[in-house]
């Protein structure tokens, strides 16, 4: 038996109330997971900033705010980039207010065996991942702190922060960083009133996913069985965890990073199955050769 289906999309969270007044910074929230996080977050009542460099996925971001009533705004930044972080900051205060709530939720990845990987490749996902992380982090709680504000960020992890990642080696460590990060910057933020968590999301499949991360992808029933669950995440699922640790009610949750993800990552078998190594798994030939 799976696990049930959750209550339908368009459920809130939490009453409209709750989080009004909140201005949200949302990185990479124009597409996949990062437009569902901004969704539930508005639903409960934050006014959302969409902050990535495409123009489609900002307007794509922009426009599903608003289909459920809410405020937001497109701020074009790459998050590489410390001042055009600062000045999208500066954007977002202008427009809708100060940021209270902080989603790194932009990342970049492909799948290649280490071996394979160009100094280029590795860091164009450990820049944005872990340098952008850190990069929005500390400009949001400089302000934060400046104004004795408190507010909250969500740092979006993966849960092979823990396992490692063969096969996407830049990614795993980038994100294990990430891990460390919203550790360290909780117990440093918490005298400011700034907490610090993670979200750790399992299998959510969505149609913004590039095509090279979509290489394995199986049949939905099948993709379906490779989880304890019985079923991959839904969306909104995930966007309902985000908003709680962006609420009042995560008001004592700080240096936690949450799992959202049917059970998947602590799954081991009695008998382990055959080891494939990571060259056979992309069809590249075998380690040996
Ligand atoms: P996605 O659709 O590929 O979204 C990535 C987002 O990051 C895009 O909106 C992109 O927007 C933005 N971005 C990339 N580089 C950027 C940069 N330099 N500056 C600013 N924005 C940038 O990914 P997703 O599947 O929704 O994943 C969202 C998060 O969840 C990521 O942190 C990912 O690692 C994590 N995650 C996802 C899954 C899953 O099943 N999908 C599982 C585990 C973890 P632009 O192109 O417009 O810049």
């Amino acid at each position: 038996m799976a696990y049930p289906e959750p209550l339908p999309l368009g459920t809130p969270i939490f009453a409209s109330t709750v989080l009004a007044g909140s201005v949200a910074f949302v990185t990479g929230g124009g597409t996949g997971l990062g437009k569902a996080m901004a969704t539930e977050l508005a639903r409960s009542g934050a006014s959302i900033a969409i902050a990535s460099r495409k123009p489609e996925h900002l307007a794509a971001g922009v426009a599903a705010i608003e289909a459920v009533g809410a405020k937001a705004i497109a701020v074009a930044v790459d998050v590489r980039d410390p001042e055009a972080i600062s000045a999208a900051f500066d954007e977002v205060e202008q427009r809708l207010g100060a940021v209270d709530i902080l989603i790194n939720n932009a990342a970049g990845n492909f799948p290649q065996p280490a071996e394979d990987m160009s100094p280029g490749g590795w860091r164009a996902v450990t820049d944005i991942v872990l340098d952008g992380t850190f990069f929005c982090s500390t400009e949001f709680a400089r302000r934060r702190i400046a104004i004795g504000g408190g507010g909250c960020i969500l740092n979006i992890a993966a849960t092979y922060s823990w396992t490692g990642g063969p096969g996407t080696a830049h990614s795993a460590a980038a994100k294990a960083g990430v891990v460390n990060l919203t550790q360290s910057l909780a117990v440093e933020w918490a005298p400011h009133g700034i907490r610090v968590n993670g979200l750790a999301p399992g299998l959510f499949p969505h149609e913004d996913m590039p095509a090279h991360m979509q290489h394995d992808k199986l049949a939905a029933d099948a993709r379906d069985r490779t989880v304890p669950a019985g079923r991959v995440g839904r969306l909104h699922e995930l966007g309902w965890a985000a908003t709680f640790m962006c609420s009042p009610f995560a008001s004592y949750i700080s240096g936690h990073t949450l799992v959202c993800d049917g059970a998947n990552w602590l799954r081991r078998s009695l008998r382990m199955p055959e080891f494939v190594d990571v060259r056979t798994q992309f069809g590249l030939g075998t380690t040996e050769e």
